[in-house]
């Protein structure tokens, strides 16, 4: 059995969402110096690399990221590589052949060769989710969608993917890195940090390549 890591790695100095609190990492003790043990402190923001997104991020009344169902987030999942894409609409997403009955699907995109190339910058650029891709998903019966850069909408018009999604119960997976993995049918296991009350949390994302 194969494990696939598909979380990025939190660390200071990772490109973050233009006003969204910068990763800092504090050591606090230190062996040695004043301390019998390493405590680090950590400060970063709910959507830092491989997280998650509950309807609270963008419903006023919204479920927080604890109640979201553990069923959704571990199971067979499908993992499409649309390189060629600019943007995930419903057009590109008819063309794909997803199998009905698809309940997660993982889009790979250019977007995780910038993980590959360790880049510390922001990008605007990001290929995203329109709204009729949302709309796609939503009508399919797809109960999460996995995407490769920091959101799943694109960059100034956040708004109407991510609506149409969390009004419907979609969870999105934002932040993943499929850099070097193969598209096919995997597990997925994809659980978040337990924050109460939190609209988003960080996650560690595996794939288990079934057939390894
Ligand atoms: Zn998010």
């Amino acid at each position: 059995m194969a494990i696939i890591d598909i979380s990025l790695g939190i660390k200071p100095g990772f490109p973050v969402w233009p006003g969204h609190p910068v990763i800092r990492f504090t050591s606090i003790q230190q062996i040695g110096k004043d301390s019998k043990a390493n405590v680090t402190q950590i400060e970063l923001g709910a959507h830092s690399g491989t997280h998650l997104d509950a309807p609270l991020h963008f419903l006023k009344d919204g479920f927080d990221v604890t109640a979201i169902d553990l069923e959704i987030l571990v199971g067979s999942a499908l993992l499409i590589d649309v390189a060629n894409a600019e943007v995930i609409d419903a057009d590109l997403l008819d063309t794909l052949s997803i199998p009905k009955g698809t309940e997660r699907l993982l889009i790979k995109t250019t977007n995780s060769q910038l993980w590959s190339e360790n880049e510390i910058v922001f990008h605007k650029d990001f290929v995203a989710i329109e709204d009729s891709g949302a709309r796609w998903i939503v009508e399919h019966g797809i109960r999460l969608v996995g995407v490769d850069y920091l959101s799943v909408a694109p960059y100034g018009n956040t708004g109407p993917t991510h609506y149409t999604l969390l009004r419907a119960g979609i969870v999105p997976v934002e932040g993943l890195n499929f850099d070097g993995v193969q598209e096919g049918r995997y597990h997925l296991i994809c659980l978040p940090i337990k924050l109460e009350g939190c609209e988003g949390a960080p996650a560690r994302a595996v794939l288990i390549d079934v057939d390894k």
